[in-house]
């Protein structure tokens, strides 16, 4: 066994033991455990950590602790840090996609309504996820740090607050998604993309009150339902204006 000294910075102390948190602590390790296996050991999936600083100096996943290393752990996203680097373009250049777990069903819906593709099941099982993750480059949200242990998911997020509404604004906080929504644009059914219709097209397909007083239709090509800019519609938008900022409204 070796010896060696952890801190972990900002939330990821959220995922220790209560005693651990905000300070240093000694800690044994097998001798020849990596940074990645103690960090898990103590609660804090690989995929909440950006930085790894060993004595000092920045380490990978696999580096070997050795006895009296001092090792200080930092979050992924740390916003004030990173900030300035993702703004030095008008639009992030990746595509964000999500797969959501079985307990984000209000989320993923609330991220399709913002534009971003995302998929769920409540009967995805975890291995599932897992491989719709690594094949389509999708980040991974849950609510479950041993789904993010799994060691081919490499982008995952791990979601703080209880609420669908909550957790949106959590992730538009944490990934920078502003920028890059693009309301109204898929089925909060289906993740497919909505198309606008003449409003013939809308005909029978949508209640004779609804064609008198709107003249917006899109369709979705997957459940074939028709939507138009009624109440529901204008409350989404509220919600959407409010946590897209000013972003939605200059487009
Ligand atoms: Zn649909």
């Amino acid at each position: 066994m070796v010896t060696a000294t952890f801190r972990f910075y900002e939330e990821l102390n959220d995922f220790l033991a209560r005693p651990l948190r905000r300070q240093s602590f000694s800690c044994k390790c097998a001798r020849a455990a990596s940074a990645k296996h103690m960090i898990e050991a103590l609660g804090v999936p690989h995929t909440e950590v950006e930085l790894i600083l060993v004595n000092g100096e920045s380490v990978g996943f696999e580096h070997q602790l050795q006895e009296g290393d001092r090792v200080a752990v930092y979050p992924k996203f740390e916003a004030l840090d990173i900030q300035p680097l993702l703004r030095v373009r008008e639009r992030p250049l990746r595509v964000v996609r999500f797969v959501a777990d079985a307990h984000l069903g209000g989320l993923a819906q609330l991220l399709r309504l913002a534009g971003f593709d995302t998929l769920y099941d409540n009967h995805y099982a975890d291995s599932h996820i897992e491989s719709i993750a690594s094949d389509e480059d999708r980040i991974v949200l849950t609510r479950d740090r041993e789904l993010l242990k799994r060691r081919s998911i490499t982008h995952g997020c791990y979601v703080r607050a209880l609420k669908p509404e909550a957790q949106l604004r959590e992730m538009f906080d944490r990934l920078d998604l502003a920028r890059s929504a693009q309301p109204f644009r898929l089925c909060l059914t289906c993740n497919a993309p909505l198309r606008r219709i003449a409003k013939d097209e809308a005909i029978g397909r949508a209640p004779d009150g609804v064609l008198e007083r709107h003249s917006q239709f899109v369709t979705c090509d997957v459940c074939r339902r028709v939507f138009w800019e009624g109440s529901h519609w204008r409350r989404m938008r509220a919600l959407m204006d409010s946590v897209t900022g000013a972003a939605t409204l200059a487009r």
